[in-house]
């Protein structure tokens, strides 16, 4: 069933149901209380007939005309006296009304002063035992209450067709309650059917962005919005990588085109053949990075994950940068060990930790004229601290934004320090795939320090 009719048909049901009850309610309490007005007329006419008859004895025609002088709403209205044995010694039924026809034993069985109401043949009837000249009588009062039958039958009707209008009020508003609430809801999915890899610049309208389905829009376009930046970077990511794979075999090919076209001397084949060697190495590397950024920029789902000891890890470091280049130098400086040896220890991928820490100590030996990082492992209470710091040009404030980023290099180095841009990219993706952050705090003149915050393994 569609929602919009799940909707109304809900509403309706309640609806129904609580204007039910209410009509019900009105109903009972209406008729109860127009029960007890007429009961309270019947009692306090036998009182006032049996005050009478206290005054002075009376037979049938007074009675009669005591009867007969009643309010004009008392239909089909008689009044029998009964002597102490259940007799009836007098009675009068007015407006062709029926006589009452009583049990004795009904009226023996009545307490003295105590008003019984009951009803007969349709009419309502109160009984009352009391003493007159030392001897005990019963009167019976007995009337039609046509005026409260009339009454309920009207309020009825009444009650009948506000509840039908109220019905058919609630179906047609509920009806465009729900519309209004299915159209937003329509028009989310029609333009959710129109957003495509190509068309990802559609938003959805949020109105004031204060209901759910305004939130939810608000929070579809956020979505969208992660989705484009996303598309975008990838985007932007294949470009630069098909083209930086492209410039190199471009070189490679035309180099090996020219040596080909005449035959050459074998110094002339070396140096063709070390310049492919450097383009090739170049393509290596760039692979290298691009594999390494596949693995890395994913979920921490597929990759080998275990503790991982930041000092051993760090101690490392000074031989695997010497294969680099011999030139390159890291110099370790650990603050104060903590007792807890537990605070050595980080969950994470050894390897891409590893490639992390390499890639900016590399940065630093490669940028800096003394081709020195110097390394510092500091312990904070939940999370472990390792600074790079480089006595290097430093980075531009403009650029800090930037460095991060795939295939960004700066233009000073592009052509005098060789590179691929994909390093800084590499160390940010592992440290968020380890829910960690890095800080880079430069100077130009003075150097560069870069902080890899990462929380400890507990
Ligand atoms: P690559 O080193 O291959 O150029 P990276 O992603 O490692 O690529 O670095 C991106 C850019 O950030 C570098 O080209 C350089 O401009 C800048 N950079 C990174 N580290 C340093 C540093 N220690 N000192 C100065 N500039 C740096």
């Amino acid at each position: 069933m569609q929602i919009r009719y799940r909707i109304t048909l809900t509403f309706t049901i309640i609806v129904t149901i609580i204007l039910l009850l209410v009509c019900t309610a009105i109903y009972w309490f209406s008729n109860q209380e127009r029960n007890s007005i007429f009961k309270n007329r019947l009692y306090r006419r036998a009182e006032s007939l049996i005050e009478l008859q206290q005054l002075q004895t009376f037979d049938t025609s007074e009675l009669r005309k005591i009867n007969s002088t009643a309010p004009s709403s008392l239909f089909e209205r008689s009044i029998s006296i009964y002597d102490n044995l259940g007799y009836e010694i007098l009675a009068d039924n007015g407006d062709d009304a029926p006589p009452i026809n009583i049990n004795k034993q009904f009226l023996l069985d009545l307490a003295p002063d105590n008003p019984f109401f009951f009803n007969i043949d349709k009419r309502d009837a109160v009984a009352l035992r009391y003493r007159s000249g030392g001897k005990d009588y019963f009167v019976v009062v007995a009337a039609y209450d046509y005026e409260r039958v009339e009454w309920l039958k009207k309020l009825l009707v009444v009650l009948a067709v506000c509840f039908f209008a109220g019905v058919s009020i609630v179906i047609i508003t509920g009806y465009f309650f729900s519309l209004s609430i299915v159209v937003s809801i329509d028009e989310i999915i029609r333009k959710i059917n129109h957003i495509s890899s190509e068309e990802f610049s559609l938003r959805l309208n949020i109105g004031k962005g204060k209901d759910e389905l305004e939130k939810l829009a608000i929070t579809i376009n956020n979505l969208l919005d992660r989705l484009k930046y996303s598309f975008d970077t990838q985007r932007r990511f294949i470009d630069n990588a098909s083209h930086e794979m492209q410039t190199p075999l471009t070189v490679i090919h035309s180099q090996l085109d020219v040596s080909l076209q005449k035959q050459r001397n074998p110094d002339e084949y070396r140096q063709v053949m070390m310049s492919v060697r450097d383009d090739v190495k170049k393509l290596a590397l760039l692979v290298r990075s691009l594999l390494e950024i596949a693995k890395a920029s994913g979920s921490v789902k597929g990759i080998e994950l275990a503790p991982v000891r930041i000092d051993e890890l760090l101690l490392r470091l000074p031989s695997e940068i010497k294969k680099i280049t011999p030139f390159y130098d890291v110099k370790l400086q650990f603050e104060e060990f903590p007792e807890n040896e537990d605070s050595f220890l980080l969950y994470g991928n050894e390897h891409l930790l590893f490639s992390a820490v390499k890639n900016i100590v590399h940065n630093a030996c490669k940028f800096s004229e003394d081709r020195t990082a110097r390394v510092n492992l500091g312990f904070e209470d939940s999370n472990i601290r390792i600074a790079i710091t480089d006595h290097g040009p430093g980075i531009e404030q403009g650029e800090l934004e930037n460095i991060f980023q795939p295939f960004y290099r700066s233009d000073k180095y592009n052509k005098i320090i060789p590179g691929v841009g994909l390093g800084l990219a590499l160390v940010h993706y592992i440290i968020a795939l380890h829910n960690g952050r890095i800080e880079v705090v430069s100077e130009i003149g003075k150097g560069s320090t870069f902080t890899i915050i990462l929380p400890i393994h507990v």
